[in-house]
């Protein structure tokens, strides 16, 4: 019984491109009580490799956490055996709408301490007990309220380029520190109404849940995140009240959402919300660049970046020697962070 794969990352890739058939690429989430995550996993794996699902599936104790590609035919199948499980049966998929179905070409089904790391060592926390989900409908009726506190539990990049109107950003680098930090920001509101909101709603679900533990009262967060509301506005004809783009990693870095542009050029100021990575591989930062900026330093993110990248590869190789190149993000939150007093959230920052 063989429960992962036995065949060479390359060639499981040629067998990917000589499929002819489509593929439906979707996602899903869903925090619920897995008290054995390991004979969950492997159950998971018999289903899905039967129906030749590809993909990343993250399992723990607190729920699963997945993105995979389907063939179209089997899409049907791939539904009742993952519905197969109780605590999954109905739960809402995410379809990608522009995908060719060939952003995997594996199964992989990896059990982890939590399907998103939040730092809690605290074991009272319970995922049982989370906020109210709203959807795009009430979420706008809750917003119409100016005592409604809305906060943003993304990072900073993606805040810059798009939030909902009045959102607050928890100005951190990492989830596991917004966290106590978002309850820290709030803890003279626990009363109001708070609804909380990430891209795809993992995040938020998990926030408000660490807010009821808090001891918050009357927490929300947005069902499916920015990318169902977003959906559901235009589908429903409702008015949208996320300005700008909403930050997705793949090769895009970003969906328009609105047309309104309300970051700046890194390095002029002009309005853009372009995201780019710094052509010159030993930095590498994600950055805002506009389009005449990105032809003057040529994608790079400054005159000393731009040097570096015209010499040539072989000198440029032994400046990058011994030097760590991690995800790096021009982020000013930190600095923000220090003059930061949330005065009147009900009609914060927008
Ligand atoms: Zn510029
Ligand atoms: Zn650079």
């Amino acid at each position: 019984m063989a429960l992962h794969n036995r065949v060479s990352q390359k060639e499981l890739k040629e067998l990917l491109y000589r499929e002819t058939e489509p593929r439906t690429t979707l996602s899903f989430y869903h925090y619920f009580r897995i008290d054995d995550p390991e004979q969950f996993r492997n159950e998971l794996y018999r289903r899905f490799d039967s129906l030749k699902v590809f993909g990343r599936v993250y399992v723990a104790n607190e729920g699963i956490n997945a993105q995979v590609s389907v063939p179209s035919s089997n899409f049907e199948s791939f539904k009742t055996a993952l519905y197969h499980f109780e605590p999954l049966n109905g739960l809402r998929l995410n379809i990608a709408v522009d995908d060719d179905g060939k952003s995997f070409w594996v199964l992989k089904i990896k059990v982890r301490p939590k399907i998103v790391a939040d730092g809690i060592d605290d074991p009272g926390f319970d995922m049982g007990r989370k906020g109210k989900y709203v959807d795009a409908e009430s979420f706008n009726k809750l917003t119409d309220d100016p005592s409604t506190i809305v906060i943003d539990m993304r990072n900073h990049y993606e805040f810059e380029v798009g939030h909902f109107v009045n959102a607050i950003e928890v100005p951190s680098d990492t989830f596991r520190e917004q966290l106590p930090m978002s309850a820290d920001m709030m803890k003279d509101h626990k009363d109001q109404p708070i609804i909380m909101y990430c891209t795809g709603g993992i995040r938020c679900e998990k926030a408000s849940a660490y807010l009821l533990h808090r001891g918050f009262n009357n927490v929300y967060h947005l069902e499916g995140g920015i990318i169902h509301y977003a959906n559901t506005v235009r589908e429903k004809g409702l008015e949208n009240k996320f300005r700008g783009k909403n930050f997705v990693f793949d090769d895009r870095l970003g969906e328009r959402i609105t047309a309104e542009i309300i970051a700046r050029c890194h390095q002029c100021g002009v309005p853009a919300d372009n995201h780019t990575n710094c052509r010159n591989s030993a930095c590498h930062l994600l950055f805002i660049q506009c389009d005449s900026c990105s032809v003057k330093f040529a994608g790079c993110c400054s005159e000393a970046c731009y040097e570096v990248y015209n010499l040539p590869e072989e000198q440029q190789k032994s400046l990058r020697k011994g030097k760590e190149n991690g995800l790096m993000v021009f982020n000013k939150s930190k600095q923000r962070m220090q003059g930061l007093k949330v005065l009147n959230p009900g009609t914060g920052s927008t």
